[in-house]
């Protein structure tokens, strides 16, 4: 039988309101299902905070941090089990997880080193320790439900630097253990944002990462279908923040998503749809909290629709970084060794735009990296810079990064002029344009 893969989001485990609204969900559902919780919004921080803090050794905000995890889940286990006799295991069970933070924390601050493993271990408490509650949740509702733990299922190796799904291991396992628990009626319910490492260490996913869980999950169970339950009605049209008539887009193709995802829209860790698109498993962002709102629906089948644009994006707080000089014009390799530096020194680099004279390569950055960016880049050409080859390397702060984007731009005529028609109207100077030509963005 088809499989469905729910994930729930912070604010969609966030409170005891919440919980239980998600366990009424999981109990709705049809067909065999696997769930993703993250940790309760805010949780994540809370223990990032702790950890920074122990290496800093102020015990006194580790331990507030620390005391502040341990209460938001006893309150939210106190709400929903009223009384003391059923929610005593799941109290004790708190206080194991915040003690164990405690004794982590108090190394930190011992050894004043917070290595990546640590911190990893730290956070991963806030996901592990909710989904243990959820499968308590699901209990008391005669729902049953097994804990899976995230390390049996989803693996990861490292590539460029970030951690990457092993997708044909993930696959094997969930053969291995989730069908099983499938197969005999339950609910499997697995922490989102972790995973094993190469070394079959603990890793965490990055920000967000549990969407990516999901749809690892999705992948590897060859789901019917993932459904993201967020606190937002779906992908929009714009940032409602900047723009109040901006909408929810009913549907979408993965490929205008992961354009979303990747710039600015901070509602998608932007590698969810990687794991779906090429087995074709649509994803679905709905509110948790708004059951007639219709979500998003992200797939291979999205219709064009009526407007060549589905959404506007702007991210602000990025710096145009730009080489320049004539001695570049004709030079191969200059913007392999442009790139090549920002690589090394750690930058990931968003638009890029060379002039087709050559005389100048730019490259936005977030506006925070820009001086050590512009340093890696002075240091890569020292030689060039002397022999005036090269003029000068400049970051211009101060800007935004604007994307239109949509499938249906391409072969349109008369897209780009209406853009740029339109910020001209607004008195707004554009310093730098590209276009990939696929016509998407
Ligand atoms: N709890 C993690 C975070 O806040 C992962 C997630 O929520 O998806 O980034
Ligand atoms: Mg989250």
């Amino acid at each position: 039988m088809d499989v469905q893969v729910y994930k729930f989001g912070g604010v969609a485990v966030g409170s005891a309101e919440a919980l239980q609204r998600a366990v009424e969900r999981a109990g709705k559902a049809e067909t065999p299902l696997a769930i993703v919780v993250s940790a309760m919004n805010g949780v994540t921080d809370l223990l990032l905070g702790a950890a920074e803090a122990a290496v800093k050794r102020d015990r006194t905000r580790a331990t507030a941090a620390l005391d502040e995890f341990q209460r938001r889940h006893e309150a939210v286990v106190d709400q929903i089990f009223t009384s003391k006799r059923s929610a005593a295991p799941l109290k004790a069970t708190i206080s194991r997880a915040s003690a164990e933070l405690r004794a982590m924390t108090e190394s930190i601050a011992v050894l004043a080193e917070l290595t990546p493993r640590a911190s990893d271990a730290i956070v991963a408490r806030g996901e592990l320790l909710l989904a243990a509650i959820f499968v308590e949740l699901l209990a008391a509702s005669s729902i049953d439900a097994e804990l899976v733990d995230p390390q049996q299922v989803i693996f990861t190796e490292r590539r460029l630097g970030s951690v990457w799904p092993s997708f044909a291991k993930c696959e094997r396992a969930a053969k291995k253990i989730l069908r099983p628990i499938l197969d005999s009626g339950r609910i499997a319910v697995v922490p989102g944002f972790l995973g094993s490492g190469p070394d079959g260490e603990l890793v965490t996913l990055g920000r967000g990462g549990s969407d990516l869980s999901a749809a690892i999950l999705g992948r590897s169970l060859s789901a019917a279908s993932v459904t993201l339950f967020k606190e937002v009605d779906g992908l929009m049209t714009a940032d409602p923040a900047s723009v109040p008539q901006a909408r929810v887009i009913p549907e979408l193709h993965y490929r205008e998503a992961a354009e979303l995802a990747y710039y600015g829209a901070k509602i998608l860790h932007p590698r969810t749809i990687i794991p779906l698109a090429d087995r074709k498993i649509p994803l679905t962002i709905r509110n948790a909290f708004h059951d007639d709102a219709g979500g998003t629906r992200i797939s291979s089948t999205a219709p064009a629709g009526e407007y060549p644009v589905r959404a506007l994006t702007a991210i602000r707080g990025q710096s145009l970084l730009s080489i320049e000089g004539k001695g570049m014009i004709g030079v191969p390799g200059i913007a392999a060794r442009t790139f090549t530096a920002l690589s090394d020194a750690g930058h990931s680099v968003s638009m890029i735009s060379q002039s087709s004279s050559e005389a100048s390569i730019c490259m936005v950055v977030p506006a925070a990296e820009a001086k050590h960016a512009t340093e890696a880049l002075d240091r890569a050409f020292e030689l060039e810079r002397r022999l005036k080859l090269i003029d000068r390397v400049r970051a211009e702060s101060g800007m935004a990064l604007i994307a239109v984007v949509g499938l249906g731009m391409q072969h349109r005529v008369g897209i780009s002029a209406r853009t740029f028609a339109a910020l001209a109207a607004e008195g707004v100077n554009i310093v730098a344009i590209a276009q990939g030509s696929s016509e998407l963005n």
